[in-house]
């Protein structure tokens, strides 16, 4: 038997939490022996930080709606949960939380304490994902600091090496001076600062430096060729003041001969552009910074500053020397590490490189179907754009290490044997002596590995990848992530995966936006602007906050967060909530509920007919990632045609108990059923609650995606048209002063086309004796009473007033309606203003009077009681 009535309001509380502490995981797990077709999500490992932010729950969201939606459709779903552990922000944390720096504890200490960290931290994220119902498959999770992982990170880093994709090389790299370690371009974020720029005499010649700490780093001197204030220096030599080493002046292209003097010190490395020419012109190398950014011994007595003391310092000595010659304040884009937006400087030390193939990376990405398509144009545009490898180690130590070793004899690079990962080459030795001298002494290398080197394999992961050839699951089929971190983890994730198996990584990727605050800025907690999942959560649930993310945006657009979204959500929950419960009422009545009759009443074709058409609508939203597409057709069906049309059609024949009731109980059961089966990827504790009742106790995950489908055109047209003439004859009603329910008397509607029955369900609804007439009925129309405008009369003829309205209603019909320029009142001839009047019509069938209504060819005829 269907459960007892529904209380009156929908309690989102304690039903989330009912059906939280009754699914289980074993529900959600990707089947390995399955026949079913597979659909494999590459889910973004979040950065274990202990709390989930609106811009995660937006992401979850979209790819929860997706793998339930795929379960529904008859995939094998495997929707993993991973964990992206290594990186500098929980070294920080740990140096905070127990008042350490990484130098003052053991490397292992350390690497334990950020350990530790995590796994609280993880611990909580996944209460919250659990929350919020998202359908994660738990038996998928991964770890990436955990040995099964990083071993894999380890692997992809062997097979990459002995590919020639990896090498290890001295070349400048952007670097953190206060994190201390290299950083990849991808890392690098930009901002506008403001800088000093200092004219100084450098032996003879004008230069403009906005580094001046870099003197003693200077290793040449750049002119125009064409620049005729110095064509007679080229390849001669300047002596550095302060420092006094000789530096060669060179002539190239890319000088800006208007800017400063036209003469640029070029030092190893000022900015890029140094790097350049350094290459172009084989200049030597002089660091002048340590990584920790402060001086090194070739800066004499300004060694072991910091780089801004010493740039003081230097434009105080040139000051004393007479050599500074002006300054002035100049704007300037600063690039600064991600992590700490310390300024970056560019160091030249030895570090382990990928080489990048952009044109490789581009062909594949363009073989995976981007939602939506724009999206691809900025990974082009990346790819367009990257001038050096991606450098891929790291001098931190929460992180894969990189597994190689040195030989102390020969200096021969050692590499592990593939089955002894992971390895950790600061604490293991390599098994065999060394190849080239015999040697067993060795240094395992203490850098470490690019977080990003983990997590752009977890595709390899999640598809089955452990090096013995092609993963069982590969490629997967949908990659979601923000536009955010296009460049590095998609990016990186393409690279890699044609690296190691010469493919694209996935069918498809699918690109969310940014969650902004209310005031249309970037979250931030200087701004006061942030808002978390649990204040949505907390006073509407996790239904409405996850309306909120499907409707916020279509997919790929950044999100502005607006209370009023989450509002209509839970005023939409609370409006289906009450569909369901009137609908539950009259379906309990009707016991057994019709299976499969096909309805014959006019109004429950047109709405299964509706129906049909929103779920194929809806399916195709489904299919291309709409979310905020599917869930608004929904919503229009639910609360429009369900609610404000259809129910109020059929009220009348439900309370009755005529033979026609059956249909409309089984139309609504047929359309309650199509609705909490759409809605259940989007709200799956509302659809399951609702489907609980309706259905005798059975569970929505276990119900198919609707495939119902329901065509009668000629029930849509005849529908509509009873829809429109409801709200004319409501309108009728209203104008004439009726109460809604007020008996109207007898309607008659000409259809001269076609015959409609609508088996009496205009006439219950509109309270009034309805007949249907397929024919054309002649009118009789007489010219009805004139209705005077008095403001118009009174003012114009005053006193004539009286005379002149007895004058135009002694007119004939025509004049009536075409009044003419003037009318005779007491022989005297008097202009008629404009607008004295307006006449009436007076329409009658058959000699009987009646109101019309006219829409299109149709007739209404109104004989009121
Ligand atoms: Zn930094
Ligand atoms: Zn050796």
């Amino acid at each position: 038997m269907l459960t007892e009535e529904l209380p009156k309001t929908y309690d989102f509380a304690s039903v989330e939490k009912r059906w939280l502490d009754q699914w289980d995981d074993s529900d959600f797990y990707f089947e390995k022996s399955s026949k079913k077709p597979q659909y494999v999500i590459d889910t973004p490992p979040p950065y274990p930080t202990g709390k989930l932010h609106i811009g995660h729950a937006l992401n979850w969201v979209y790819m929860d709606i997706i793998a339930r939606y795929k379960r529904m459709t008859g995939f094998n779903v495997m929707f993993p949960q991973g964990w992206d552990c290594h990186g500098l922000p929980t070294e920080v944390k740990v140096e905070e939380t127990h008042h350490i720096t990484k130098n003052d504890v053991s490397r292992e200490e350390f690497r334990k304490m950020c350990r530790e960290l995590t796994i609280e931290n993880i611990t909580r994220m996944r209460q919250s994902l659990r929350t919020m119902g998202f359908s994660v498959d738990w038996s998928n999770e991964y770890i990436t600091m955990e040995p099964y992982y990083y071993a894999k990170t380890q692997l992809s880093f062997l097979r990459m090496l002995k590919a020639g994709y990896i090498y290890q090389d001295e070349h400048p790299v952007n670097f953190c001076t206060r994190c201390e370690t290299a950083i990849a371009f991808a890392e690098v974020s930009y901002y506008d600062g403001e800088t000093l720029l200092n004219f100084f005499d450098f032996d003879g010649v004008e230069i403009a430096t906005t580094r001046p700490e870099l003197l003693a780093a200077c290793v040449g001197v750049a002119v125009h060729p064409d620049d005729e204030r110095y064509k007679s220096l080229v390849g001669k030599t300047l002596r550095v003041p302060i420092f006094g080493h000789d530096v060669v002046i060179i002539a190239d292209d890319a000088v800006d001969m208007t800017f400063g003097s036209g003469a640029v010190m070029i030092c190893t490395f000022g900015d890029k552009t140094d790097v350049f020419w350094w290459k172009k012109h084989h200049l030597p190398l002089r660091k002048a910074l340590t990584t920790k950014g402060t001086m090194t011994s070739i800066c004499g007595k300004y060694e072991g500053m910091p780089s801004k003391e010493c740039r003081a310092a230097i434009l105080a000595d040139m000051k004393e020397l007479g050599i500074l010659k002006d300054q002035k304040k100049i704007e300037q884009r600063v690039g600064g590490c991600w992590r700490c937006k310390t300024p970056i400087e560019i160091l030249s030390e030895r570090q382990w490189f990928v080489k990048v193939n952009g044109g490789e990376i581009v062909k594949a990405a363009r073989e995976v179907k981007w939602y939506p398509e724009h999206m691809l144009q900025r990974l082009e545009n990346w790819a367009e754009q990257m001038e050096w490898d991606w450098c891929i180690s790291r001098q931190r130590l929460f992180a894969t290490p990189i597994p190689v070793w040195f030989c102390d004899k020969c200096g021969e690079l050692i590499l592990p044997d593939e089955a002894d990962l992971p390895v950790d080459p600061t604490i293991e030795k390599p098994k065999h002596a060394c190849p080239k001298c015999g040697g067993t002494e060795f240094t395992g290398e203490k850098d470490v590995l690019d977080t990003w080197m983990d997590s752009s394999i977890t595709d390899l992961h999640v598809t089955g990848w452990d090096g013995s050839g092609r993963p069982p699951y590969f490629p997967a089929q949908i990659r979601p992530q923000g536009h955010d971190i296009i460049r590095t983890w998609a990016f990186y994730t393409i690279l890699r995966s044609v690296a190691l198996l010469g493919e694209k990584p996935w069918d498809g990727i699918l690109i969310n936006g940014m969650v902004l605050g209310e005031d249309g800025f970037k979250m931030s907690k200087s701004r006061d602007n942030v808002i978390g999942p649990e204040d949505v959560m907390g006073p509407y649930g996790v239904d409405a906050l996850r309306q909120w993310a499907a409707s916020g945006s279509s997919t790929g657009q950044d999100i502005l967060f607006n209370w009023n979204d989450v509002v209509a959500a839970s005023r939409f929950q609370t409006k289906m909530w009450n569909i369901v419960r009137f609908s539950l009422m009259q379906i309990k009545k009707e016991s057994p509920v019709p299976e499969s009759d096909a309805p014959s009443t006019l109004i429950d074709r047109w709405m299964l007919a509706n129906l049909s058409k929103t779920i194929s609508e809806v399916t195709g939203a489904m299919e291309d990632y709409l979310f905020d597409k599917g869930l608004k057709t929904i919503r229009d069906f639910a609360w429009n045609v369900m609610a404000d049309e259809y129910l109020e059609f059929v009220k009348g024949r439900l309370y009755s108990e005529e033979p026609s009731r059956a249909g409309a109980v089984y139309t609504l059961k047929t359309t309650l059923d199509a609705l909490c089966t759409m809605l259940s990827p989007y709200i799956p504790f509302f659809a399951q609650e609702c489907y609980h009742h309706l259905s005798d106790g059975k569970r929505i995950i276990d119900h198919p995606w609707t495939t119902f489908s329901y065509v009668d055109e000629d029930a849509l047209r005849d529908g509509d048209l009873i829809v429109n003439i409801v709200s004319l004859l409501r309108k009728y009603k209203h104008d004439s002063g009726l109460a809604l329910n007020a008996p109207l008397g007898n309607v008659t509607i000409y259809t001269p086309s076609h015959d409609i029955d609508d088996s009496g369900d205009l006439g219950r609804t509109v309270n009034a004796e309805v007949v249907w007439k397929a024919e054309e009925q002649a009118l009789e129309k007489k010219v009805g009473e004139v209705v005077f405008n008095k403001s118009v009369v009174g003012k114009t003829l005053r006193n004539k007033a009286g005379a002149f309205m007895t004058a135009v209603n002694s007119l004939s019909d025509a004049d009536k309606i075409t009044p003419p320029a003037s009318i005779l009142i007491d022989g005297e001839e008097i202009g008629i203003p404009d607008g004295a009047w307006t006449t009436s019509y007076i329409y009658s069938v058959s000699g009987e009077s009646v109101d019309v209504i006219m829409l299109d060819n149709v007739m209404i005829t109104i004989k009121r009681t």
